[in-house]
């Protein structure tokens, strides 16, 4: 099959690698229609994700249909249209039974390694799913491949940000950073807050927010429109969807005292200079979220359902699997706001 592997860090090709097989009796193969390329995607193509084995296929955004399940597969059956979730957890360890699959004990993600376990991904023809009743959802007419992969991962980690931070209705909430994440979070965020402010240095990413309703902002002109909406006090809550550690620091910055920063970017620096002193005085939280797809995706689905959420109107650039390479140089180079790659060759 054909698949977006990364040879070396900065150098993304599509190759033909050997087709998937169950490996385990609780395996599905799916057959990908679409697959998105995710910020996360990133980390590994500059090698800065310790670990990360050359060879891998990319990607954990990506919807297709079942054409093979192994013997202990129930839920699932050939012929489905469904999503994965970005994360596989196996359901029966400690984390999982208490509602924490994000934090699984035997967790890994689609496209990664170092991190966590080798899992080939789904910017490829095929891929396998270990864990498939677990990992799938099954998915109707009434959505199509292009929304619903947003139901992998950057919808319900937007949408997490808000939850671990607990927005509530009236807040003012300022989202810095305004990728895929962000812009999914600005999207939730607007159902809540009195005021949604959108913080980038991208001006067609600022379009982008303000299409969807929030107030958007460069980084330099933030705090004197977070100061005039909240007469001073700042924000209630700050989504981090930056991962930059420019950004943290950003948000750190905008928010009130007693507020949330809830960080949902990707963060691997490990000498950021928390300033403790200020988070003491000002009675600051700071959490972190992956997303929880596998909660929280059902419940997104039926808003994306009865049109209350539309996550397609990030997507920038529809281009084939064969064309990921320069899918990959315009994301990176910020000309792509979310790239999907479609797989049905
Ligand atoms: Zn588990």
């Amino acid at each position: 099959m054909r698949a977006v592997v990364l040879v070396a860090p900065g150098d993304v090709q599509v190759l033909t690698v050997p087709d998937p097989e169950i490996m385990d009796p609780g395996d599905a193969i799916v057959r990908v229609r679409q697959s998105a390329i995710c910020g996360a995607d990133l980390f590994p193509f500059h090698g800065l994700t310790p670990g990360f084995e050359n060879g891998t296929v990319l990607g954990h955004e990506f919807v297709g249909e079942v054409v093979a399940t192994g013997t202990a597969v129930d839920r699932i059956q050939i012929g489905q249209r469904v999503v994965a979730t970005s994360t596989i957890s196996d359901g029966v360890c400690d984390h999982c039974l208490r509602g924490r699959p994000s934090q699984c004990r035997g967790r890994s993600l689609f496209g990664y390694s170092g991190v966590y376990p080798r899992l080939d991904g789904g910017q490829a023809e095929l891929v396998r799913v270990p864990i498939a009743d677990r990992v799938l959802l099954v998915l109707d007419d009434a959505v199509s491949d292009e929304a619903a992969v947003f139901l992998a991962d950057v919808l319900p980690t937007g949408y997490g940000a808000l939850k671990r931070a607990g927005t509530t209705l009236g807040d003012v909430v300022v989202i810095v950073g305004c990728g895929p994440v962000g812009l999914m979070a600005v999207m939730c965020a607007m159902r809540l807050a009195v005021n949604v402010i959108a913080v980038d240095t991208v001006p067609e990413r600022r379009n982008l927010a303000e299409r969807l309703g929030a107030r958007a902002v460069s980084p330099e002109g933030s705090s004197a429109l977070v100061d005039e909406l909240t007469n001073g006090l700042g924000a209630d809550v700050v989504v981090e969807a930056a991962g930059t550690p420019g950004g943290l620091t950003q948000a750190l910055g905008l928010v009130r005292g007693r507020g949330v920063v809830s960080v949902v970017g990707a963060h691997f620096e490990p000498d950021y200079p928390l300033d403790n002193g200020h988070m003491f005085e000002r009675e600051i939280s700071l959490v972190f979220t992956i997303g929880d797809p596998f909660n929280d995706r059902a419940r997104l689905l039926d808003l994306m359902r009865n049109g209350v959420l539309d996550p397609t109107v990030v997507v920038s650039h529809r281009m084939p699997l064969e064309k990921a390479a320069a899918g990959y140089a315009l994301f990176d180079s910020r000309n792509a706001t979310k790239v999907v790659l479609d797989c049905s060759l």
